[in-house]
Parts: C-alpha cells; sequence; structure tokens
C-alpha cells in the first residue's frame, strides 16, 4: 500500500504509528481532520488478517468521525485507532498503559474511547495514563460505556426512516433484523422489544444469540442469512462492509438504518446500487452518533439529560437529510456528505479570516 497516497487521497493529516514489542502493542492511529476541533475517535481491537487491513479500516473509521462530529454540531474533528491482534490474548494492564502512552504523547490531537473489542475496564486502564480519553467510569466527569447512546440513537433514527419510507414512526408489528448482538446490538434489540417490533437477530457467538432469544423472544438466523431475511427494516450492527455487490441483491428489506460503521463496502457505488431497488439508506455516521454525543459531552462537564436529548435529535438529523436528499435528487449519503463539508469549508474560511 501507498500510505501517503492514501492518506492524501481523503486529506488525511496523520497517522501514527505504535509498536511496543516488549507488551505486543502494535497500533495505528488515524488523525483525520482537525478543523472543528481536537479529533475523537474509539479505539477499534480486531484480528486482522494484514496491516494493509488494519491501515484501510482506521483511515475509513477516522474519516467517518469526522463527517459525525460535524453533522452531530460538535467541535470535535474525526479520529480513531486499531490494535492489531486477538484481544483475548494480548489484554493486560501494561498493555493498555502502553497504548494510553501513545495517545498521551499526541497532546490531545487525538481523544480515544471505546469501539469494536475494547470495553469500559480496558478503555479505564489507558485513562491511568492519559487524560485524552473519554467513555471512561474512573474519573469524575466520566460516562461509562457509549453503547446505550449508540442504540438510542439508532432507534429513533431507524423511526425517523419508517416515517420516511412508511409514514409512520411506529416500529410496533414491523420486523426488524438485527446483525450484531455486541454492545449496540443488544441496547437496541431492548429498544426494539419494547418497542413491539417483531426483531431478529444473528452473531457469531451462539451464546449471545441465545441470551437474546431467552430474553426477548427473538427469532435466531444465521450469519450468512440475516441480511437477506424477509423483513422490513435491517439494522447492521456489527462491522462494515456488509452492503456490498453480494449481499445487496438478496436484501428484502425496504430500509436499512443500523449502528455499524462503513456498511457501504463502496461508498457511491453501493449507495446507488441500494437506490436503485429502491432500499432507503440511513448514512451510518449520521444514525450512530448517539455514541459521539455522549462522550462529546463529558468534556464540557457531563449532563446525561443533555447527552440523551441530543442523541434523541438524530430523529431531526435524518429527517432533514431525507428530505433534502429527495428535494434535490441526491442519494442520502450524499445529502449528508455535502452537509458535512459545508460545514467543515465553513470553520476553515473563519479560521483564516
Ligand atoms: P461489539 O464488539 O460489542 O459487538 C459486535 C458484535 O458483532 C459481536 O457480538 C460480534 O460477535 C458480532 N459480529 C461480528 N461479525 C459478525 C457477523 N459477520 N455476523 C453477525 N455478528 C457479527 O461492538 P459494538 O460496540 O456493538 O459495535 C458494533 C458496531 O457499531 C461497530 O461497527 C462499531 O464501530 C459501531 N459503533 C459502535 C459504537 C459504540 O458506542 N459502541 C458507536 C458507533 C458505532
Amino acid at each position: 500500500m501507498n500510505i501517503l497516497h492514501s492518506i492524501s487521497q481523503h486529506g488525511h493529516e496523520q497517522l501514527v504509528f505504535c509498536n511496543d514489542k516488549k507488551n505486543g502493542l502494535k497500533a495505528v492511529i488515524a488523525i483525520h481532520d482537525t478543523t472543528l476541533g481536537p479529533s475523537l475517535g474509539g479505539c477499534r481491537f480486531w484480528d486482522y488478517k494484514d496491516e494493509n487491513e488494519a491501515i484501510l479500516d482506521v483511515l475509513r473509521l477516522s474519516r467517518g468521525m469526522t463527517y459525525k462530529a460535524a453533522i452531530a454540531g460538535l467541535n470535535l474533528g474525526g479520529g480513531k485507532s486499531v490494535i492489531i491482534g486477538q484481544p483475548e490474548k494480548l489484554k493486560s494492564r501494561k498493555f493498555f498503559h502502553s497504548f494510553g502512552k501513545y495517545v498521551d504523547s499526541l497532546a490531545g490531537r487525538y481523544i480515544t474511547a471505546e469501539d469494536v473489542n475494547i470495553r469500559v475496564e480496558d478503555i479505564n486502564m489507558v485513562a491511568e495514563k492519559t487524560s485524552h480519553v473519554v467513555g471512561v467510569t474512573n474519573s469524575p466527569n466520566g460516562s461509562g460505556d457509549p453503547s446505550p447512546f449508540t442504540a438510542l440513537g439508532v432507534f429513533w433514527g431507524i423511526k425517523a426512516a419508517a416515517k420516511h419510507k412508511f409514514g409512520t414512526e411506529s416500529l410496533e408489528n414491523l420486523k426488524i433484523a438485527v446483525q450484531g448482538c455486541g454492545a449496540v446490538g443488544q441496547n437496541l434489540i431492548n429498544l426494539l422489544h419494547h418497542e413491539k417490533a417483531k426483531v431478529c437477530v444473528a452473531d457469531l457467538s451462539e451464546d449471545t444469540t441465545r441470551k437474546m432469544k431467552d430474553r426477548y423472544g427473538v427469532q435466531v438466523v444465521s450469519i450468512d442469512k440475516i441480511h437477506a431475511t424477509d423483513c422490513d427494516i435491517f439494522a447492521p450492527c456489527a462491522l462494515g462492509g456488509i452492503l456490498n455487490s453480494n449481499t445487496i441483491p438478496e436484501i428484502k428489506a425496504k430500509i436499512i438504518a443500523g449502528g455499524a460503521n462503513n456498511q457501504l463496502l463502496d461508498e457511491k457505488l453501493h449507495a446507488i446500487a441500494l437506490n436503485k431497488r429502491n432500499i432507503l439508506f440511513a448514512p451510518d455516521y449520521v444514525i450512530n452518533a448517539g455514541g459521539l454525543i455522549n462522550v462529546a459531552n463529558e468534556l464540557g462537564g457531563y449532563n446525561k439529560d443533555k447527552a440523551t436529548k441530543d442523541t434523541i435529535k438524530i430523529y431531526e438529523t435524518l429527517q432533514s437529510i431525507f428530505a433534502t436528499a429527495e428535494k434535490k435528487s441526491l442519494l442520502p449519503f450524499e445529502a449528508s456528505n455535502l452537509l458535512a463539508e459545508k460545514i467543515i469549508t465553513e470553520k476553515k474560511k473563519e479560521k483564516q479570516n
């Protein structure tokens, strides 16, 4: 991979490679854009097949964070980090201290938090070595696990999409397929269950899906069939790239609205393919901004009511994006990208004056 070419292609400011042989830490921190403020984005721990896969992931994820913060109206830029390796083998206090020191060395240009395979107890250990971290429980302003807020935002985003597509925001009796029953997926399933939606789920872990079945009476579907389930709404809440040339022709849902980052394997190509099939796609970085909105609140003194109200506003934000897209004959992802880019360009101009 030509790294400098890749980072300049989408305007990334900085890519930091971390290698601590003693503690087995291999990580990459990406700072995409700090026009609106310091970059903030979670840390993902994943056993990537090779370095290129990890770098591509962190580049795409950090760019998404820039757009997410802009649309959510936050004074934050976009960043993200990935740790490469098997979480269950590598996790230790020293390991997370080492990561914390790397984050600290960036002097606040990058603020970290949880993402896939990073739990609150892990991020608390990171916080023992740096103050540039949110989503913790071991500091007075800490708000802990952001995933309940991410799920709350996704829930209201699903309602906005249902209102736009079906004319009603009620999800009662709608069949909703949730891919991934992790931190976000489980919280979302709980909210959908209380809304009396008919939920079906899939996860890599049979233990987890069994728990979901026992707790909520959901139907369990195999992981290779969940996207093709006969349902009204498909909510991807696992990893990115699920919307691709293989899966899109098989999708039966009329709406795709879920918490996973980077759901479209190729942003433009696959958004067009969904549109051709008359499937409404809720841009992922808009609908899953609840966790970011919540942890960003820690930076100014945590206020849970405000974080909740701001998260629920995702309903209005998405409605407005769907309406603009329709009015200007754009796809929803194009309408939201243009809006985010406008916010950032205006800020850049303001800073130059
Ligand atoms: P998590 O690690 O808690 O859960 C992910 C779940 O997906 C796991 O249970 C895993 O077994 C399952 N999974 C992985 N591959 C799968 C597959 N092919 N089919 C079915 N299940 C599969 O992670 P999370 O925090 O719930 O995050 C889920 C997604 O939401 C990620 O894309 C993440 O980047 C995004 N996201 C999370 C937050 C947050 O607050 N945690 C915020 C914004 C976006």
